[in-house]
């Protein structure tokens, strides 16, 4: 746990089940609005085609993330279907004092960390239009291994219980009204 930083900036969170668009949404709202900072995570998984390290993710081993973990060097942490991410904690509270939009876009228990060291961040939880179109989704992305997949769906089911724990809930139905939808929680529209 962490002290709020004294910040300018404010702290907005995006999480929902693997596969809903979360990526899709952040990409597109980034290059609409390139003042905002996004965080980098660090991980365990290993990289997708086209990964690039300290781009989409820091890549580490486990034991880089264990040490990175006991020196407090991570704001939240959290085990994802059996592999570790977490968010560095320094870039972000840099950012934040430097008065910048910071966005984390990250899974459930480690919304839940935040959202007890930053109380005044804004946490948004995307939804699917339905269970099946996430599978299809999921499918279509074609990144993962079957086995992947079922870690991920079964995941999903736990995660959407949680959607009423968040500031908003957001519908990815249509790609360009939930960005829209996306830029108006955030105050940018
Ligand atoms: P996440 O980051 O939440 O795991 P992605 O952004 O990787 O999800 O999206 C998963 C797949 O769903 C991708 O193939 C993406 O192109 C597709 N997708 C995202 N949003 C929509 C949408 N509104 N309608 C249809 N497909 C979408
Ligand atoms: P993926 O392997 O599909 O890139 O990510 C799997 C899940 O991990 C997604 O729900 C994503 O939001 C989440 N995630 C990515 N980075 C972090 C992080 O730093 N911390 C936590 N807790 N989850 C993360």
């Amino acid at each position: 746990m962490v002290a709020e930083a004294p910040s300018a900036g404010r702290l907005f969170l995006i999480t929902g089940p693997s596969g809903v668009g979360k990526g899709t949404l952040v990409a597109a709202l980034l290059q609409r609005h390139p003042q905002i900072w996004l965080s980098i995570s660090a991980t365990t998984r290993a990289p997708r085609n086209g990964e690039v390290d300290g781009q989409h993710y820091f890549f580490l081993d486990r034991s880089d993330f264990d040490a990175r973990v006991a020196a407090g060097g991570l704001l939240e942490w959290a085990e994802f279907a059996g592999n570790c991410y977490g968010t560095p904690r320094q870039p972000v509270e840099q950012q934040l004092a430097s008065g910048r939009p910071v966005v984390l876009e990250i899974e459930l228990e480690g919304a839940r960390q935040v959202r007890q060291s930053f109380p005044s961040g804004f946490q948004i939880f995307i939804e699917p239009p339905s269970f099946e179109e996430l599978e299809r989704r999921i499918r279509g992305r074609g990144t993962d291994s079957e086995e992947a997949i079922s870690r991920r769906l079964e995941r999903a089911r736990v995660e959407l219980e949680a959607a009423s724990e968040f500031d908003a809930v957001l519908v990815n139905a249509d790609l360009d009204q939930a960005l829209a939808e996306l830029e108006r929680l955030l105050g940018l529209a």
